[in-house]
């Protein structure tokens, strides 16, 4: 006997109208017809129903401050860092919580259910990593978030950058964040990689690190990433995120580092609309779009997943915590706008970034966690195009939102009185 059933949904892969029935909080049978009862039942209406999206990078303690002192005037990096500085004294837990807590009921509306956030540890008060403990134990129930102690100011550039991130691992934050690019020089970036590495081997953690957010072709300090985990054993537990100076990189030397990025098992996490956003700032015409080299990360067989990064906050006044947006740009961006393309961007979203999480039971198989998203979309390649209402999202199998499908009405002469758009313009290839 099953929990609950969801009716006639179609799969990620391909598959049409499958039936997944849930039990004890897990799938525990994905049939073409379930013939049985279920104390619950979702129809899916021939909808798509998948598992539920990732976000591996985001900034949790900044979001929802856009505004506050004031507005990022030239939108670049460095004004957003400037103006988080003046931000970071003003900061409470109890605002700060708050904050996170609201960004998180979007979330959920939003299909978003696997959160991996930095936490700017530059602080000495550490305010920041006090609130998103409170806060990762408080979301637990519906939404997995992971924390990353991230030295925003520099591991070595900041007064107390070194001391402060050690303390906020010791208050039970798990992964090990850096920013090397922003260190005072080359060297210095260098030396705090491999600091970090360190420190991630000792402690047996994750690494994930702001990587050369730069435009500048000449900031390689994913180089040493790669060879700091190799040196350290790191391989799979390893991050780089932005890495956006590699859109500038000599061809050449591109061709040597894929593959040492490849050897150390690197999870690359570009953030396509932070990266449009910023990168090319100092550039007068042609801009450069700035994200990292997707296509031929991916075709080297390296884990690529898209973070969202910001939404409201000194570095980004948009954002709508929807990773199906940042597929979107993402598509756009790295002009991947084939079918076979869009399946790994859709991939990207969810089981890709899964595997950079090092989430376990996620997927669809049986034996898998009842996390599911039902969308108002016929399959993945509609969803991406569309961003469409997510109808239900489940975690563990009960039901924690669920969205009327977008359906609009139509007053004009002798055309249809309604539309859906999720259903009425599906191409037939
Ligand atoms: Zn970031």
């Amino acid at each position: 006997m099953f929990d609950l059933i969801i009716r006639n949904g179609n799969l990620p892969d391909g598959r049409k109208g499958f039936d997944i029935g849930v039990s004890g909080g897990k799938i525990t049978a994905v049939e073409k017809t379930i013939a049985a009862e279920a104390g619950e039942e979702v129809d899916a209406t021939g909808r798509l129903v998948s598992p539920p999206f990732c976000d591996p990078h985001f900034h949790m303690d900044a979001t929802l401050s856009l505004g506050i002192p004031r507005m990022n005037v030239s939108g670049t990096l460095l004004e957003g860092i400037a103006l988080w500085g003046e931000l970071r004294p003003l900061l409470t837990r109890e605002a700060l919580v708050e904050r996170a807590l609201r960004y998180c009921d979007l979330a959920v509306t939003q299909g978003l259910l696997y959160i991996r956030s930095h936490v700017d540890t530059s602080d000495p008060r550490l305010v920041t990593a006090e609130a998103l403990l409170e806060v990762r134990e408080k979301v637990a129930p519906y939404i997995d978030l992971q924390l990353v102690a991230f030295p925003q100011d520099g591991y070595f550039r900041a007064p107390e950058g070194a001391a402060s991130l050690e303390r906020a691992l010791d208050m039970g934050i798990d992964i090990v964040g850096g920013i090397p690019h922003f260190e005072r020089t080359m060297d210095e970036g260098r030396r705090s990689v491999e600091a970090l590495c360190r420190i991630a081997a000792d402690r047996g953690l994750p690494v994930d690190m702001h990587c050369d957010e730069t435009d500048d072709p000449l900031s390689r300090h994913i180089e040493t990433l790669a060879a700091e985990t190799i040196r350290f054993g790191l391989q799979g537990r390893v991050a780089g995120s932005h890495l956006t100076s590699m859109h500038s990189m000599d061809n050449y030397y591109v061709s040597k580092l894929i593959p040492l990025m490849a050897e150390a098992e690197i999870n690359v996490i570009p953030n396509p609309l932070i990266n449009i956003m910023l990168q090319g700032r100092h550039d007068t015409y042609p801009k450069r779009r700035g994200m990292t080299r997707v296509r031929e990360l991916m075709a080297a067989g390296l884990n690529v997943s898209f973070g969202q990064d910001c939404m409201m906050d000194p570095w980004y006044s948009m954002g709508s915590a929807d990773m199906l947006e940042v597929g979107h740009m993402a598509i756009h961006l790295a002009q991947m706008g084939g079918i076979e393309d869009k399946r790994k961007i859709f991939d990207a979203l969810t089981v890709n970034s899964a595997k950079t999480m090092g989430l376990t039971g996620y997927g669809l198989d049986v034996g898998c966690k009842a996390d599911l998203i039902v969308l108002q979309a016929e399959d993945i390649l509609e969803a991406l195009r569309l961003k469409p209402n997510r109808l239900f999202v489940l975690k563990g199998g009960e039901i924690v939102a669920r969205t009327a499908p977008r359906i609009g009405e139509l007053f004009v002469k002798d055309r249809p009185s309604s539309i859906d758009s999720g259903r009425d313009f599906v191409p037939r290839y």
